[in-house]
């Protein structure tokens, strides 16, 4: 049941940037988001380099995948993540365009949210290899709400051309 009652959840995040320094973007992200009220940091994966999805036209992609402990709701912590992104110089233009930072919510707890503003288990997750091989480094036993195991979305997913960075 939603209610307004904030329990404590583990959420998983997806962090991208490809423009203006990458890897600072993602480091000032990190830190923007355990300085949120209620959230803490319980885990980050390594950083990866992964080509862009959609326009061909523009620079690789650096993606790294945070794990928070929170009290913020699903809605408080899109928000929170929107403003960061914001702060953070995010200009939104074509889909899948060149952006400072990208982050999505890719899960919440166990929860399955269906919102107009909000999907969670996040629509790119089960396919997307910048997404499943950084969370398998912090969380390799999860299991994805109606998905089944990570492990197995993992060994199906090809690494079209993902690298990790030194
Ligand atoms: P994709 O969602 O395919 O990764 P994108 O990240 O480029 O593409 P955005 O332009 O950043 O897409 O976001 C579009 C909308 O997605 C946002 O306005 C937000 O409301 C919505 N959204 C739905 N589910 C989520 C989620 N789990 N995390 C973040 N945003 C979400
Ligand atoms: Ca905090
Ligand atoms: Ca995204
Ligand atoms: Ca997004």
């Amino acid at each position: 049941m939603q209610n307004s009652i904030s329990e404590t959840v583990i959420a998983y995040i997806g962090l991208g940037s490809n423009l203006q320094n990458p890897i600072e973007q993602i480091h000032s992200a990190r830190a923007a988001i355990t300085a949120l009220v209620h959230t803490k940091e319980q885990g980050f994966s390594c950083l990866y380099q992964s080509l862009p999805m959609g326009p061909q036209d523009q620079p690789d992609y650096v993606n790294a995948v945070m794990a928070v402990v929170t009290d913020l709701s699903p809605i408080e912590l899109l928000r929170a993540l929107q403003a960061i992104e914001n702060n953070q110089g995010r200009v939104r233009g074509e889909r899948w365009g060149a952006r400072t930072l990208d982050l999505d919510i890719l899960l919440y707890g166990d929860q399955v949210i269906e919102l107009p503003d909000l999907i969670i288990p996040h629509v790119g997750l089960t396919e997307r290899a910048f997404v499943l091989y950084p969370l398998y480094e912090i969380a390799p036993q999860l299991i994805i709400p109606n998905k089944g195991k990570l492990v197995d979305l993992l060994v199906n997913c090809p690494l079209e051309g993902l690298k990790r960075l030194a």
